[in-house]
């Protein structure tokens, strides 16, 4: 059984299992817990809509300079009736619109770069993939697996510091809930990681690690029009959604990603080729926990991996306290709930293509241009109208609502 941490209540249906009047349940799904009996009552009360979210906040407010650039091939109706962008489909192959979308991106990355060393004094490289996850810090959102990726970059490098590499700036933020213990070991590894990897001249501008502090909507609305690369990663069947998905999508953003949550809709949109998707799906989840997850077995066949928990464990990323990461390690080697290792290799191969693509500019634009158009359906206007018909059988008005700032009658 798949447990979401989010506290969703919904489970996969079994197989023999039917919905009201024999339709088949929502999203595959039916509630757990204390809703089960309630389902069972009343099957037509329990329906799932896709999240979305608001065009207005994170594309014309927070990305004012794509959204100019859509305006002037689609016109601006997009901005209220998101399936619209299915228009720059035609575009794709328009070489003045894929500068200006490139242009764009290039934009935001130095507005984003002059920000942190404005606040922060610290420099990146503004021609290397900007590599994001931002969200709240947890085990399922696994962002160690991210971190164990950033080691392996690093190793890569020292030990081939002649190789040719494609240069990046990797940001994770987030906030750890107060007694979250393991949360906030997390955001220290980062930092730590960061602290050797940012200082070791051996990397120059290649490989940046940064830790965002007191990541929140502002700060989400400055660093999502900037992200080449969208960090979508949880243990397949573990996300119920997300939506910062969703919002790196529309803002020019590709995504590395498991087949969970709204990524699976994203795919479905875009084309699964449009996306860089990888590991397990639920059934291997659902498969390996039948057949026991063993973490020993791929630090075992796994070199890299195992070079990588090997330093976190001789205090390699903490010098004056090598024991510090003791408790994850211990965590990814004995009682891992959400399999990092299992994805690693996965994960590493498919940030490789993720690094071929980079390199060839017009192609990764090109890819971005036929996310943007296949994100229409995230908006939230689709879903409050989703739950205003589907739920409440509510019927737009043919009155115009006065915006709050209008004059009325
Ligand atoms: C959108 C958003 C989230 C949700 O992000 P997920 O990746 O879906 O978990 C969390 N925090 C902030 C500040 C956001 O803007």
């Amino acid at each position: 059984m798949v447990v979401r941490p989010c506290g969703s209540p919904w489970v996969p249906t079994p197989p023999t299992a039917v919905g009201g009047h024999g339709c088949p349940p929502p999203h595959g799904c039916i509630p757990r817990g204390r809703f089960k009996d309630f389902y069972e009552l009343e099957p037509n009360k329990f329906q799932n809509k896709t999240n979305g979210i608001t065009p207005r906040r994170w594309l014309l407010l927070c990305n004012p300079g794509l959204a100019e650039v859509i305006a002037q091939r689609i016109g601006e109706d997009f901005v209220a009736d998101l399936d619209q962008l299915q228009k720059l489909r035609s575009f794709v192959d328009d070489e003045s619109f894929i500068r200006d979308v490139a242009k764009v991106k290039q934009e935001n990355k130095l507005k984003f770069a002059a920000f942190l060393e404005k606040e922060y004094g610290v420099r990146v490289n503004p021609a290397s993939i900007f590599d994001v996850q931002v969200k709240r810090i947890h085990e399922y959102k696994r962002q160690l697996l991210n971190c164990l990726h950033i080691i392996t970059l690093y190793n890569r490098i020292k030990k081939e510091p002649n190789k040719p590499f494609v240069p990046r700036t990797i940001m994770i933020g987030g906030k750890a809930a107060p007694g979250y213990h393991m949360a906030k070991m997390i955001i220290k590894l980062v930092t730590s990681i960061g602290d050797v990897v940012n200082h070791d001249p051996a990397v120059g501008d290649r490989l940046k690690v940064l830790f965002l502090e007191n990541y929140r909507v502002s700060l989400a609305e400055k660093v999502i029009p900037a992200a080449d690369l969208s960090e979508q990663i949880s243990t397949a069947g573990t996300e119920a959604s997300g939506t910062g998905n969703m919002k790196f999508m529309l803002n020019g953003a590709l995504t590395i990603g498991t087949m969970d949550g709204a990524n699976v809709e994203m795919a479905e949109e875009a084309g699964e080729e449009n996306l860089f998707i990888f590991g397990m799906r639920v059934e291997d989840v659902e498969a390996l926990d039948r057949q026991g997850y063993c973490a020993h077995d791929y630090y075992e066949r796994l070199p890299e991996l195992r070079q990588a928990v090997d330093q976190l464990s001789s205090g390699f990323f903490s010098p004056r306290q090598p024991d510090l990461f003791r408790d994850i390690v211990n965590m990814l080697m004995n009682h891992d709930r959400f399999k990092v290792f299992a994805d690693y290799e996965a994960y590493v191969k498919c940030q490789e293509k993720v690094s071929a693509l980079y390199k060839n500019a017009r192609e990764w634009t090109r890819m971005v241009i036929r996310n943007v158009a296949a994100s229409g359906k995230f908006s939230s206007d689709r879903t409050i109208a989703q739950y205003a018909r589907e739920i409440w059988g509510a019927e737009p008005t043919r009155h115009r609502i006065p915006a709050p700032d209008e004059p009325r009658e």
